[in-house]
């Protein structure tokens, strides 16, 4: 942290910036004032129509506004940090470049500031680089980083173009809003931009969806749903970040809209289920997604004892009509995500077995 303190600032009940909060500290700190981090559109999932000021507020007090690049699925060709007011990005490459995202990733990706703080950037001694003078030196081992990862970025935008590129933003904004609206009745969308007419307008290319009186009405819970939506042959969404107890669904470019379909139509089968419950048909504790996810062996072997039929368990027609013969099986049912948390072992055999 190089002697820096984090100031944490507020947000409003939209989940935006709470730009008289941000003032204020901004006011109280100026003399110290390095910079500030946000991200873009945020991680509610809104573009905050405030970024323009946000960022001119902190230049006015001498900081510099470090735009987290991990949502620029939602930005490029669109719209550029650096002309709303960013100046230094990170551009996480497995976030919208094409890496593969997950196992701790190949993390690697460019830094790209404004002309100003070139100096400042990182350089190397080896591998045909330097070190500016003032500069900070390496950060790296290696004088490119992972180095590997970067033709797949680079193909990736060779191959998409400037207009692809584009379009994939859009498809990405497109897909996000289309499941906000349709599993609207179903399952709120927490946050969104306020339209013109003071309404919830749209959502940027992710949304979360509110399943928090659920728990009240009929002791469901996020996780239940993430579970059941295995049986439905999905793997779940984001679950429970940023918001406990919510889902937050990011479809990006890449899915269909027959895949988004087959999506929403399982999240509506499963908000039926839930209004089982809520009814009182099945009881809080024994119905489908409290058992989630349904193995075959479960549901085949031994006496049937729960509340609702067998078939309803193994969710056989996973969004709707002449899905059967895609049916997904679970090859593990519940397990206690908290208890294996806080249980860790090693599963590789003793070093003396190799002697
Ligand atoms: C994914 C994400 C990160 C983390 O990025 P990594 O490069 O995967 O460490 C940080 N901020 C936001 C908003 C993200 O979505």
């Amino acid at each position: 942290m190089v002697g820096m303190q984090v100031v944490v600032t507020a947000c409003d009940e939209s989940g935006n910036v709470d730009m008289a909060d941000l003032k204020a500290k901004c006011e109280q700190h100026s003399g110290q004032l390095a910079a500030v981090m946000i991200t873009y559109p945020s991680t509610h999932g809104v573009f905050e129509t405030q970024v323009k000021d946000l960022c001119a507020l902190v230049h006015q007090h001498g900081g510099r506004v470090y735009v987290d690049g991990a949502n620029m699925n939602a930005l490029v060709g669109v719209a550029a940090p650096g002309e709303f007011g960013g100046d230094v990005s990170h551009l996480n490459l497995h976030k919208t470049f094409c890496i593969p995202h997950g196992g701790g990733g190949p993390g690697v990706g460019p830094v790209c500031v404004v002309e100003d703080l070139v100096p400042f950037l990182p350089g190397h001694n080896a591998g045909g680089l330097t070190v500016a003078e003032g500069g900070v030196g390496a950060v790296s081992a290696a004088p490119l980083g992972n180095a590997a990862v970067l033709p797949i970025s680079w193909m990736y935008i060779r191959m998409m173009g400037a207009d692809g590129l584009k379009q994939a933003t859009e498809a990405a904004i497109l897909a996000a809003n289309y499941i906000s609206v349709r599993l609207k009745d179903h399952y709120p969308t927490l946050y969104a931009s306020v339209g013109e007419d003071g309404k919830p307008g749209h959502v940027a290319h992710e949304c979360i969806l509110d399943l928090r009186h659920f728990k009240e009405t009929s002791g469901v819970m996020a996780e239940d749903v993430a579970k059941r939506l295995m049986d439905y042959g999905f793997h779940a969404p984001t679950l429970s970040f940023p918001v406990a107890n919510t889902l937050m669904v990011e479809p990006t470019e890449s899915e269909t809209l027959a895949e988004l379909d087959r999506f929403i139509d399982a999240m509506i089968a499963i908000r039926e289920e839930i209004r089982q419950v809520e009814a009182g048909h099945w009881p809080q504790d024994d119905n489908p997604l409290k058992h989630a996810p349904h193995t075959a062996a479960s549901l085949l072997q031994g006496e049937w004892t729960r509340a609702y039929p067998r078939e309803v368990g193994a969710a056989m027609n996973p969004g709707g009509k002449g899905r059967v013969g895609n049916k997904y099986w679970p090859p593990v049912g519940r397990i206690d995500n908290v208890h294996g948390d806080r249980n860790l072992f090693c599963s590789c055999v003793p070093v003396s077995d190799y002697a």
